[in-house]
């Protein structure tokens, strides 16, 4: 395990944390006026490997190369001048700051990134992180990376073991993220302003995972398993591919999984929460394995588009009910699972910004149709698939 130091003087400005993926929802901007919860769970950090925040260049001051060595192939509205490397944590975790006051203007209903860091060294005054906590984002604490200095500790044996979990032990824990949740404005009691919605968690993971699904298409139709995954992506897939034959199937695979079947084109597989890394069948470089033949015949592999665990594991083992909190004669922590949790009012949509992000940094973007697509992003959320 890791705290985190300050650069300036060595005092310690976090609670001792282990490394996490960083959530593909890190970055969402969801919806307008909502509260979102807390991003990082207590004890975890993650570390953005881009450039983050201010100060932001315009697309048009940037040379279409730096772009390119940056791994960006395609227009963006504009690109962080910030240091790469930056730290998230939840906001408990901090230890030791204080906010800048002066910092802290501009915003809506929280705060925001506004024009650098708004927490400083308590000890020395260097500013050392942004609060950010602001409406329809997550709250976090983002550590500036060149602010602060990452240091091993020594902690009680049993919370010192960092191992990642395998695969197996994911599944048996179960952490799945439901599809629907309920949703409210900042500063909203339990009441009419809060509404059943699709999970923005799914509809982050949903856009990066749309921006896979179509390069990995080639620009042929593509169908997904009925249920669920058939309401998070077949409308967006039947938008922006054309119709008819031949069709590219994706089919779910991963852990606890029968092997799919040999002529899938695309595999919706889990990465792990702590390393970030995608599902591949265990023992074997490539998948399917490999059978010989007399003459070899070119068998393309399926591709794999990655989801976030929870929602993977969702999917993959959809369970038929959300337990619902209830009051009454129902002890404490007792959740019912009859009648159903209610479902939200509209259909799935992606979230377009976490879409774009990724569809920008695949090379496959350069192709004209796939620009089309993004181009057209406008329009499609006219047609609400986003
Ligand atoms: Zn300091
Ligand atoms: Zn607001």
């Amino acid at each position: 395990m890791f705290v985190f130091v300050c650069t300036g003087c060595g005092a310690r400005l976090t609670a001792p944390l282990s490394e996490v993926a960083l959530p593909v929802h890190a970055h969402q901007n969801y919806g307008n006026g909502i509260q979102l919860p807390v991003l990082m769970e207590s004890g975890t950090f993650a570390v953005e490997p881009e450039p983050w925040g201010p100060p932001w260049r315009r697309w048009e001051e940037i040379d279409p190369d730096e772009a390119a060595a940056r791994g960006i192939h395609a227009p963006v509205h504009a690109l962080s001048d910030g240091a790469p490397g930056a730290i998230v944590i939840a906001p408990g975790d901090t230890r030791a700051t204080v906010l800048i006051p002066e910092r802290g203007g501009g915003y809506c209903c929280g705060l925001g990134w506004g024009d650098g860091p708004n927490m400083a060294c308590e000890a020395c005054g260097l500013p050392v992180a942004s609060r950010i906590d602001d409406c329809s984002t997550w709250q976090a604490v983002w550590l500036a990376p060149d602010a602060v200095h990452r240091l091993p500790v020594d902690v009680p044996s049993e919370a010192a073991d960092t191992t990642p979990l395998s695969w197996a032990e994911l599944t048996a824990q179960g952490k799945g993220t439901p599809p629907f949740e309920p949703i409210g404005r900042w500063g909203a009691r339990i009441g009419p302003n809060c509404w059943w919605s699709w999970s923005p968690q799914w509809e982050a993971a949903a856009g990066r995972a749309l921006a896979h699904l179509l390069a990995a298409s080639q620009g042929r139709p593509v169908t997904v398993p009925d249920g669920l995954a058939e309401e998070v992506f077949q409308r967006a897939l039947d938008t922006l591919l054309p119709a008819g034959p031949p069709t590219a199937r994706a089919v779910l695979a991963g852990p606890g999984l029968p092997a799919p079947d040999t002529d899938a084109d695309i595999l919706l597989v889990p990465t792990h929460p702590q390393t970030g890394e995608a599902w591949t069948p265990a023992g074997g470089p490539a998948y399917p394995v490999p059978v010989p033949v007399p003459v070899p015949v070119p068998v393309p592999l399926p591709v794999p588009v990655a989801l976030p665990f929870g929602v993977w594991l969702w999917l993959a083992f959809p369970k038929p009910h959300l337990p619902v909190p209830t009051s009454g004669r129902i002890p404490d922590g007792i959740l019912r699972d009859d009648p159903p949790a209610p479902r939200p009012h509209h259909l799935f949509r992606i979230d377009p910004g976490v879409f774009q992000h990724a569809l920008v940094r695949l090379s496959a973007v350069r192709s004209p149709w796939l620009r089309d697509i993004l181009r057209n992003c406008t329009q499609q959320m006219r047609a609400r698939i986003f």
